[in-house]
């Protein structure tokens, strides 16, 4: 993907990059020549695309998979309204586009756990098959997200 630049500042947009992308934008040379050991990457730096995205679908399928099975109207409303609003802030440009025209498709369902989790793993899945990864099997998505896997690998 190509580096985006924010809109106000003529920077490139890290969050809309992977972090070789935005690395060769900022001209730094991000491999250890072989004289100098490797040091340990800071972990305190802007997140790139990636790890925003994948500490957003953490974020997202957990609240999913928590959601109640019978929620309230308003309780409903809401999680509708935050998805919507969702897409218009999430900081990766170009992925927001696209997540606003999927959800015109696609709109929130929200009337149950189980009903918000499913429709939550078919709009990861969409962008899966845009990135050319796995699709992922979403009648496993409370083990994946809540309960930990059948084999007791997480317990
Ligand atoms: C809303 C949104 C839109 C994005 N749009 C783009 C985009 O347009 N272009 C782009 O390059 N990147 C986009 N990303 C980032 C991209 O989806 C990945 O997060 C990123 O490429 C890192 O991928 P990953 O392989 O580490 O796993 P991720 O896709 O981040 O998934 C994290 C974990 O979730 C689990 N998982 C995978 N699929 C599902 C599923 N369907 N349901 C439940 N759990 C699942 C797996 O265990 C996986 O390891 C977007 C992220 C978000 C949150």
């Amino acid at each position: 993907m190509p580096s985006h630049h924010s809109e106000e500042e003529d920077k490139p947009c890290r969050a809309c990059s992977d972090f070789k992308t935005w690395a060769k934008s900022q001209n730094k040379v991000t491999f250890t020549s072989p004289n100098k050991p490797a040091k340990p990457p800071p972990t305190d730096c802007p997140l790139d695309k990636d790890e925003l995205g994948r500490a957003t679908w953490g974020f997202l399928h957990s609240m999913a998979s928590y959601y109640p099975d019978k929620p309230t109207q308003a309780q409903s409303d809401d999680m509708a309204r935050f998805f919507n609003i969702f897409a218009q802030f999430y900081p990766c440009e170009p992925c927001a586009k696209d997540l606003q025209q999927d959800l015109k498709k696609h709109p929130p369902q929200t009337t149950s756990r189980d009903v918000l989790a499913k429709w939550l793993c078919d709009r990861h899945n969409a962008v899966n098959i845009k990135l050319g990864k796995p699709v992922f099997d979403c009648n496993k998505v409370h083990e994946r997200w809540r309960d930990g896997w059948r084999d007791g690998s997480c317990d």
